[in-house]
């Protein structure tokens, strides 16, 4: 009985049921703005789950902050979305900057939102609060994207250690899922650590490239070619058509010779002109293809599962950490430890050994 019931109502609110977003987008900001109040964890969750832009906005908010008061009920909030997260492609894409990741976006995602997907797009740039938001910072960027009822853009959290900063993008994608977006782009730049941290958190990994190989090898590290689940060759466009095929093959080529990946999919190249919206549809229809392909065979599940293992245990290890870093006892003695080793009296283990039992013997 209680199951019937829970199925009804998830089934009230399944992705299909036409735009409920736009139909209780004002209901609930009103209801919001009349009481001119707190807003409660329930209004938030109602409003989340009807797709209320402005409380899902204000929502993420809740989990950037970093006031005790807010995280808790950001956290409560994540916990009461969860079971309805997962409905959707998350895809990851990256590039160097200049390559034309928000172009690419902005095209993509107005092919999308026409064909009546809900896409969310979110960032992970942890250098944003050095250069003042880098990534999606811009309002310029994504025009279209912006004015668009089905898209919803949400900058990079300006601040914070990579871990931090991914793990509010990651709480983010679970709001957006439960507020209906089906297709949700996480963007960063190939410059570094975020693309793994973004590789760990999506579905499709994207590498957006340019013609005019070996430049571009170089550019983009070979590790995150490794990565990535589809190469986009942009700016297939004018003189360009030509230089970008043969890169395309080129790039074929290098990826012929990694080892075949854990899913079974062999990575296509693409060209595409983000510019005049060509090759757009192609790169959808390949993500469709690896939906269907990795769906088949049991790995896009396993992976997603996966993904969530690794999260817990990377949580415990860095709030072990960051516990065991601010212990007070244990900071006041480091420095101690630190000049034993560069005296050489003790070695590097010792040292690590008896400051992890002080620190555990003393609970
Ligand atoms: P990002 O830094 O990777 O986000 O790159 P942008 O999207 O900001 O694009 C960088 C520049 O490349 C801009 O001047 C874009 O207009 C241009 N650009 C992006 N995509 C295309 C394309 O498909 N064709 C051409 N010709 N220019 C493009």
């Amino acid at each position: 009985m209680k199951k019937k019931k829970k199925e009804e109502s998830a089934l009230s609110v399944m992705p299909g049921i036409e735009q409920p977003s736009q139909v209780s987008h004002d209901a609930v900001s009103r209801l919001r703005k009349s009481r001119g109040k707190v807003i409660s964890e329930d209004e938030f969750f109602d409003g989340i789950r009807l797709g209320d832009r402005v409380l899902l906005s204000q929502a993420i908010t809740l989990i950037e902050s970093t006031r005790h008061h807010d995280q808790h009920l950001a956290q409560k909030l994540i916990e009461r979305c969860l079971p309805f997260a997962g409905n959707s492609i998350r895809i990851g894409i990256t590039g160097v900057p200049g390559v034309g990741k928000s172009t690419f976006i902005e095209a993509f995602g107005s092919y999308l939102s026409a064909a009546g997907h809900q896409i969310a797009v979110l960032a992970i740039d942890p250098s944003s609060s050095r250069t003042r938001g880098s990534i999606l910072g811009d309002k310029t960027r994504m025009e279209d994207l912006a004015r668009d009822p089905n898209a919803f853009i949400r900058p990079s959290p300006s601040a914070g250690t990579l871990g931090g900063v991914a793990r509010k993008t990651w709480e983010t994608v679970i709001l957006c899922e439960a507020a209906g977006f089906d297709v949700i782009f996480i963007e960063t730049v190939g410059v570094g650590q975020s693309e793994i941290a973004v590789h760990s958190m999506v579905d499709f990994f994207l590498l957006l490239m340019l013609a005019g190989a070996g430049d571009e090898l170089q550019g983009i590290k070979r590790g995150i070619m490794e990565m990535a689940d589809a190469i986009v060759i942009n700016k297939a466009d004018g003189e360009n058509v030509r230089k970008a095929q043969v890169a395309a093959s080129q790039y074929r080529s290098a990826l012929a010779l990694f080892p075949m990946a854990e899913s079974l999919w062999v990575p296509p190249v693409v060209t595409c002109s983000s510019r005049e919206k060509t090759g757009v549809p192609e790169v959808w229809d390949v993500i469709e293809q690896y939906r269907e392909h990795t769906t088949e065979n049991g790995y896009f599940s396993n992976k997603r599962s996966m993904q969530s293992k690794i999260r817990m245990h990377q949580t415990i290890a860095e709030q072990l950490k960051t516990h065991f870093y601010h212990d007070q006892h244990i900071s006041g003695i480091i420095a101690s430890y630190e000049k034993a080793l560069d005296e050489n009296k003790m070695s590097a283990y010792i040292a690590a050994k008896e400051l992890l039992e002080l620190y555990f013997l003393r609970e």
